[in-house]
């Protein structure tokens, strides 16, 4: 990990993406909206690498997505640190973003269907260069063979097709294909999810040695928390668009602190066959478009308790620089847990 600076690369506030919903016919009128991102707040320091984890449909990708405005923010601020100013890429045309868009790039989960069949290995990773105008001709082919090199292909590579190359090969292709632009903040959405074990290992390696050498500032955006705990240095869980809990990745680990953090982190499959995997969890996940009332995981809780299915809860600080989102650790309400009905009715449920 390189040295942060004292100001964040990236600071997210009250980020929203909002998808409406509209019905049939001719008469199109909004019936419902689906609240993929819903004021997410965060801060990332540069050479830092942040996870953002949850099941499918927690917004984790639509999150990273909007902040690199692949989709237009429906409210909030994307404040984006670019040398001595920072600049609110929420409120920018596709003019403005278009040269802040070379200091962010985004590494994709597919190697197979993300590299282009007809395109040779050396047009795909210098496209980003060819687009924004940075070089052609000796210089262009220079600075692919370069970047091949950093990623641990040949530079002679550059003149055959992705067909020709294996799953973590083409992984290092896409990973080419982003550093070329020299960017400062890289979103590796699901990077190594496609991969082999054996391959993630590798690629997750180049990611961090990479790290250093072009001052990368990282979103690591992951169902799978193994790989998260490797090379995150802290972890913003998300549920049903929210941020539910944030905190150093060995917090996360060692002392999860929303319920649905620990039940994330019991899934996880242990290296040792004879240690069962411990409780998952129940119940399908919540729907964006009709969302619970109260905290949005109260349905599957396993220590719901008497506020929980009508009060949301707030994004708190505890203990210092972590933040979770539950009434549990809401001076207001925790007083109460432990002595509801409810509380007693679900976990004999869960028993
Ligand atoms: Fe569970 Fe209540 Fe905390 Fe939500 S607020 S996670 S329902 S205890």
């Amino acid at each position: 990990m390189i040295q942060s600076s004292d100001q964040p690369l990236l600071r997210v506030r009250g980020l929203c993406k909002h998808f409406p919903i509209y019905s049939k016919g001719l008469l199109r009128r909004q019936v419902g909206t689906v609240r993929a991102v819903d004021d997410v707040d965060f801060d990332l320091m540069p050479g830092q690498t942040l996870g953002l984890v949850g099941e499918s449909g927690s917004g984790k990708t639509t999150c990273a997505r909007t902040i690199l405005r692949a989709l237009a923010p429906t409210a909030g601020e994307i404040l984006f640190r670019d040398g001595d100013r920072t600049v609110d890429l929420a409120r920018l045309g596709s003019r403005e973003l278009r040269p802040l868009r070379t200091k962010m790039q985004m590494i994709f989960q597919d190697p197979f269907s993300s590299l282009n069949p007809r395109m040779t290995v050396g047009d795909i990773v210098s496209e980003p260069l060819v687009i924004h105008g940075l070089a052609s001709g000796r210089e262009k082919v220079r600075r692919v063979e370069e970047i091949l090199e950093k990623v641990g292909l040949r530079p002679e590579h550059r003149v055959r097709y992705p067909h020709a190359f294996s799953g973590g090969q083409r992984q290092r292709i896409g990973i080419a294909r982003a550093l070329i632009m020299r960017p400062s903040l890289v979103i590796a959405d699901e990077a190594v999810s496609a991969l082999d074990v054996s391959v993630q290992a590798q690629v997750i390696n180049l990611l961090e040695d990479i790290q250093d050498e072009f001052k990368l500032t990282y979103i690591f955006v992951a169902h799978d928390l193994s790989v998260v705990r490797h090379i995150c240095d802290n972890v913003a869980v998300m549920y049903a668009g929210r941020l539910v809990e944030l905190a150093s990745t060995q917090q996360i680990f060692e002392d999860p602190q929303h319920p649905y953090t620990r039940a994330l982190i019991a899934a996880v499959p242990m290296p040792d066959p004879d240690v069962r995997m411990r409780d998952t969890l129940a119940g399908e996940a919540a729907d964006p478009a009709k969302l619970p009332s109260g905290c949005a995981f109260h349905p599957r809780c396993p220590e719901c308790f008497e506020p929980c299915d009508r009060h949301r809860p707030e994004l708190l600080s505890i203990e210092g620089k972590r933040l979770v989102a539950c009434h549990l650790h809401d001076p207001a309400h925790r007083d109460k847990a432990g002595t509801s009905e409810a509380v007693a009715g679900n976990r004999a449920g869960g028993d």
